[in-house]
């Protein structure tokens, strides 16, 4: 049809994409797993965290806070940046945190280990209804005549008179007027399935580890995070909590695993940070954290195939930033102008991975 646009992969990027055109286009959103949802989307760590990804990507997940409030998505956590003597406590510029000396870190953290010395409260990080925000997405998606297919894997694609012939894996053929790669980690190979030049996207391995500790009221501590890039951790019930070795390990598009090497790291690390005894892991499970080369997402038309849209390299805060990342890939499909407040559309214009290309 003259004016389908078929978005490939329907994690929270596409998902989120698709309930934005879906009143404007006829989209058809293709899934290749039996559940959207099933890699990075269902695996986060479910922050609203102000200034993480730094300076550039701050705008989108700023401007996406209200948004998530309005379907009230978001509940309050805070969160404890921990540094040893001689460390710094950057934060991006505008978030709002008191410090803390070792006395007020006792309170918050008793059986701190003394090498933490000092700290910074920052209250407004809260926790993301993931599952809820990404189903929402889907539904409305679907409430305005998208069409979202699971079990449908893109092939490859090839240019036509008025776009795309796009072929899936079991043969069937679907026409597109434009191909939005919202495939995360698969996001470079489904680009070159489609003749299209790669960003050069990397997917890194994050582990995360469901720890049973020998310590209650544990289900609201705040995120506890080491300013060092080391760790982070925070309450999930009375005594258990989610704890990640902040790892990003280099790792090829896959159904990421937990390695047990990087499970002892956690535990290891934990242990360093406070003396609640470690009763048993609980559960254990990895996602793949995909990043353009500087680590900023990738929303916008491709600079050489105007008929492919990149909706890629979200890294580690695709969902806090969905809405308003969603937002802005409409607007530049549409040609609407209407480019969130505070968002500057050319920061993540995928042209200029090719500047002098
Ligand atoms: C451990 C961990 C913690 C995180 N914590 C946070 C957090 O606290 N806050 C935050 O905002 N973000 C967090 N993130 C990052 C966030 O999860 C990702 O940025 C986000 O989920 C990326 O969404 P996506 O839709 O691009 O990718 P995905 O959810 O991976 O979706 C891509 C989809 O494309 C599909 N696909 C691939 N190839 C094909 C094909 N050929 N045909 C059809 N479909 C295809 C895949 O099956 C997949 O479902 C975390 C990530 C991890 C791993």
């Amino acid at each position: 049809m003259a004016d389908t646009v078929l978005i490939v992969g329907a994690g929270i990027a596409g998902a989120s994409l698709a309930a934005a055109l879906a009143p404007h286009r006829q989209v058809i959103l293709i899934e290749a797993e039996d559940q959207p949802g099933y890699h990075s989307t269902g695996r986060s760590a479910a922050f609203w965290h102000e200034g993480y990804g730094g300076p550039l990507v701050a705008p989108l997940t700023r401007a996406s806070k209200p948004l998530l409030e309005e379907g009230g998505y978001l509940s309050p956590r805070g969160a404890i940046h921990l540094a040893r003597a001689d460390e710094r406590i950057d934060l991006v510029e505008g978030v709002v945190a008191e410090p803390l000396d070792r006395a007020a870190l006792d309170e918050r953290l008793p059986g701190l280990n003394l090498q933490w010395q000092r700290g910074a409260f920052e209250p407004g990080l809260t926790d993301i209804d993931v599952a809820r925000l990404h189903a929402d997405f889907l539904a409305a998606a679907r409430r305005n005549g998208a069409e979202v297919r699971t079990r449908a894997r893109f092939a490859s694609a090839a240019r036509s008179a008025y776009g795309w012939n796009v072929k899936l894996v079991g043969g069937e053929q679907l026409s597109a007027a434009l191909l939005v790669d919202a495939g995360g980690a698969w996001a470079d190979e489904i680009a070159e399935a489609a003749g299209v030049q790669p960003l050069g996207l990397t997917p890194k391995r994050r582990t995360m580890v469901q720890l049973r500790v020998g310590r209650s009221g544990l289900r609201h501590l705040p995120l506890v995070v080491g300013v060092d890039g080391r760790f982070y951790f925070k309450g999930e019930g009375d005594r258990t909590l989610w704890l990640s070795p902040h790892d990003e390990i280099d790792c090829a598009p896959c159904d990421a695993a937990p390695e047990e090497l990087d499970v002892a790291i956690a535990i290891d690390r934990f242990q360093q940070v406070v003396d609640w005894p470690v009763e048993a892991v609980e559960r254990r499970w990895a996602g793949l954290r995909t990043f353009t080369p500087d680590r900023v997402p990738a929303i916008g038309f491709d600079p050489h195939e105007p008929a492919f849209f990149w909706c890629a390299g979200q890294g580690g805060f695709g969902i806090q930033t969905a809405p308003t990342a969603a937002q802005l890939g409409a607007a530049l499909i549409l040609g609407t102008g209407a480019v969130p407040t505070g968002v500057t559309p050319a920061t993540y214009d995928p042209a200029r991975f090719f500047s002098g290309s």
